[in-house]
């Protein structure tokens, strides 16, 4: 997944000051105004030490201020790894994962998801597995005598996920 941020100055027109509340009425998002951009978060954060764009604080900010289109449609949102590292050594106790984990909810809702992530949803929602194995590969363990896999639960996963709205965008498109 390219790491793509918006560099584009910001401008005033594309702050919305109702997007903090909205943030902060869902689960995990409740702290989200604590958060006086200290830094602990990314200096902690495993993902941002490899990352020349990845900085929960910047998400934190983007979220506080407004930036509703400009975090929802960023990239890196989607780079966390849900560690926890950040939650646990936040001084304010804000929720910082969570807040990540609400942002790409509002981001799944509009179907703004990378396309690797469409592609494996697909992939589980058909075979039950994240990564649909070839059949080639299937062939092989048998030549090679080993046991053949376990079948993914797909009808088991649809019925979880009924009425998730990503997955309607997932059917709208028809990928
Ligand atoms: S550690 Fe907490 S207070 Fe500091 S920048 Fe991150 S979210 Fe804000
Ligand atoms: S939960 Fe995400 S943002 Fe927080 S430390 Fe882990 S990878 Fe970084």
């Amino acid at each position: 997944m390219a790491e793509v941020e918006n560099k584009e100055p910001i401008k005033a027109s594309e702050m919305d000051p109702k997007f903090k509340y909205e943030i902060a009425k869902m689960h995990g998002g409740e702290k989200l105004m604590r958060c006086f951009q200290c830094g602990t978060c990314t200096s902690d954060c495993p993902v941002a030490k490899f990352s020349e764009t990845y900085r929960p604080r910047q998400i934190i900010r983007m979220a506080q201020l407004g930036l509703k289109d400009r975090v929802l449609n960023s990239d890196t949102l989607w780079l966390c790894a849900a560690c926890f590292t950040c939650t646990d050594r936040c001084p304010q106790d804000v929720e910082v994962a969570s807040v990540i984990r609400v942002l790409r909810n509002l981001a799944a809702e509009k179907g703004i998801v990378p396309q690797v992530f469409k592609e494996q949803a697909v992939s589980i929602l058909e075979s039950g597995y994240a990564y649909k194995i070839p059949d080639l590969r299937i062939k092989k363990r048998e030549t090679l005598g080993l046991p053949p896999l376990p079948r993914g639960n797909s009808e088991g996963i649809k019925k979880a996920l009924h009425g998730v709205s990503f997955l309607k965008h997932l059917e709208k498109k028809g990928e």
